[in-house]
């Protein structure tokens, strides 16, 4: 039986009209899109949090726009600058990794987890220990802390209601009173902007190539991701988690035109499926005002003129990125711990120039190979295990990338 994630047991707590939220991430990619949504529904929401990593003057003008009571740079050496900047305004300002932390504890409806990279892991437990419902962009942070990130979400009776396009269209095709009755859960991938490239082509791409996504304008993380279907492989793992379901139970399809999100197979041959144009600002107001449905400012979907909806099975050979993931996910919460840890050091090494780009998903795999050996089979149940997972992953990729190098030479 698969689970829907936003109605945990036992809850009971009432919409409100008018709901607090926070943003942590606000200046990223999905954080600048869900202010947006906000800003279209000035009346619906109260702003509590938003939160930056370093640039500065971006989280500034948010949190004037948006009226926050704080903003959080977590760089420390911004604390000045925010304060400068914010003076007179009345909102306060905070800085540092521990305040970006202590800033998920305040009581709020919702809070938008949007920063990137396991470093929202933290944030958003704090955020679910205080009971505040969670709009999932980050997905780097259920990826890393598997089913302990389900156990305290359970435990503190929140929701946790999927942002990422092809999650929120399987959310939304899940009927409530037949989850019973699901077969298959599929979710479509663009494909990239490798998906027609020769092997010999992705093996010379340049990150200026990998980073130009042919359907969404996203965070450099999640475009390397999606270059590589690395991205896809992390949305398995999360689905799993999600909706509670098997790795033979998922799939994934390549849906170049990325209007077809995701779908559910029921057990009489009925396909529910979720569509509407590549535009984030349409799942994260999905997500900020469910159970309702709001007039928002998005784009909408002419089908007559798109014509024809396109489909293929991905390329495992071009794209073994995706098969890692799978094995990941089903040797267990220890390897997609270290298979997320692995990519972060070797998307970051790739945008930097240190490895190509086919180097990335090798990376993982040997890191992976390795890490059977040593933490292979590690079961965890606090933060520090996982925070202490995620650190020997980091470091088993840096040594492949330099014994790479070396090799290099
Ligand atoms: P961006 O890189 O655009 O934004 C990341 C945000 O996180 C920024 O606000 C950044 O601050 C902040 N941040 C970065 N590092 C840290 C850190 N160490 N500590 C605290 N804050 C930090 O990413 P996206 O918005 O594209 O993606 C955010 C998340 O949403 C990712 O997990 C991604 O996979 C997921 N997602 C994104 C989609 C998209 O369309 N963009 C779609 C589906 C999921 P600063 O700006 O100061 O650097
Ligand atoms: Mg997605």
């Amino acid at each position: 039986m698969v689970r829907s994630p936003a109605l945990p047991e036992g809850r009971t707590r009432a919409e409100k009209a008018r709901r607090t939220l926070s943003i942590f991430g606000a200046t990223g990619s999905i954080g600048r899109s869900t202010a947006d949504v906000v800003l279209q529904h000035r009346d619906a929401f109260d702003v509590d949090v938003v939160t930056a990593q370093s640039r500065v003057e971006e989280l500034a003008q948010t949190a004037i726009q948006l009226g926050a009571r704080l903003a959080v740079i977590g760089d420390a050496t911004l604390h000045e600058t925010l304060r400068a900047r914010l003076a007179g305004t009345g909102i306060a300002v905070a800085a540092g990794q521990k305040a970006i932390v202590e800033a998920a504890s305040h009581p709020v409806d919702l809070v938008v987890a949007a920063i990137v990279g396991a470093a929202g892991l933290e944030p958003t437990l704090a955020a679910i220990e205080a009971g505040a419902d969670i709009a999932l962009a980050n997905k780097e942070c259920m990826v890393c802390a598997g089913a302990l990130f389900n156990r305290r979400a359970a435990a503190a009776s929140v929701r946790v209601l999927p942002v990422d396009s092809e999650h929120d269209a399987i959310f939304q095709s899940l009927e409530a009173n037949n989850l019973h009755a699901v077969e298959r859960i599929t979710i479509t991938a663009s494909g990239g902007p490798f998906r027609t490239a020769t092997l010999d082509e992705m093996r010379r791409a340049t990150p200026e190539q990998a980073l130009k996504h042919p359907r969404w304008a996203m965070g450099p993380k999640i475009s390397i991701d999606s270059a590589t279907m690395m991205n896809k492989g992390l949305e398995l793992i999360e689905a799993h988690h999600l909706f509670d379901i098997e790795s033979a139970r998922l799939d994934v399809l390549v849906h170049a035109q990325s209007i077809v999100h995701g779908f559910v197979t029921y057990a009489d041959g009925s396909v529910i499926a979720q569509l509407g144009a590549a535009d984030m600002r349409i799942p994260i107001s999905h997500c900020l005002n469910w159970p309702r449905r709001v007039l928002t400012a998005t784009p909408r979907l002419d089908l007559a003129s798109v014509g024809t909806l396109t489909f293929e099975k991905p390329d495992l050979e071009r794209f073994p990125a995706l098969v890692i993931a799978r094995a990941a996910l089903e040797n267990g919460d220890w390897a997609t711990n270290i298979l997320n840890a692995a990519n972060e050091v070797a998307v970051a090494a790739f945008l930097e120039g240190a490895i190509g780009f086919l180097e990335i998903a090798a990376t993982v795999e040997a890191v992976l190979d390795r890490a059977t050996a040593t933490v292979g089979g590690t079961v965890f149940d606090t933060v520090e295990t996982v925070l202490a997972l995620d650190g020997e992953g980091r470091r088993l990729a840096a040594e492949q990338i330099e014994f790479r190098g070396r090799r290099a030479l």
